[in-house]
């Protein structure tokens, strides 16, 4: 699975709350994960040249906000029609608006919030 990078920069800057509700809750620091994250965009998104440490951040922190992220669904109750997943190239998008949907529920919202 090949990282977006662009994805993985907003996530590690402007979107860096996004990851510090990830680690919420663990003993880990936002700090570290966005460590992995920069790490990572320094070197073309090449997970095969992490550590193992470095691995397992990335997989239980980083790799769910690239490549996992949940549909909220159009109610934000998490009822989702689609996949129950936001779209990849949705993502970036979605983390930008703080809408986190996937195209179908988006598209769904905005027809109700127009009706
Ligand atoms: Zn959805």
């Amino acid at each position: 699975m090949e990282i977006d990078l662009d994805l993985l920069a907003y996530l590690v800057g402007k979107g860096s709350r996004y990851i510090e509700g990830a680690v919420q809750g663990t003993t880990y620091l936002p700090r570290t994960v966005a460590g992995v994250g920069t790490y990572l965009l320094d070197n073309d998104g090449n997970v095969d040249l992490l550590t193992s440490k470095q691995q397992v951040t990335y997989d239980k922190f980083l790799k769910p906000l690239l490549f996992a992220v949940p549909c909220r669904g159009v109610a934000g109750d998490g009822v989702c029609p689609g996949t129950g997943l936001i779209e990849a190239d949705f993502l970036l998008k979605s983390y930008r608006d703080d809408v986190l949907c996937c195209r179908s529920c988006r598209a769904a919202k905005a027809a109700t919030a127009t009706a």
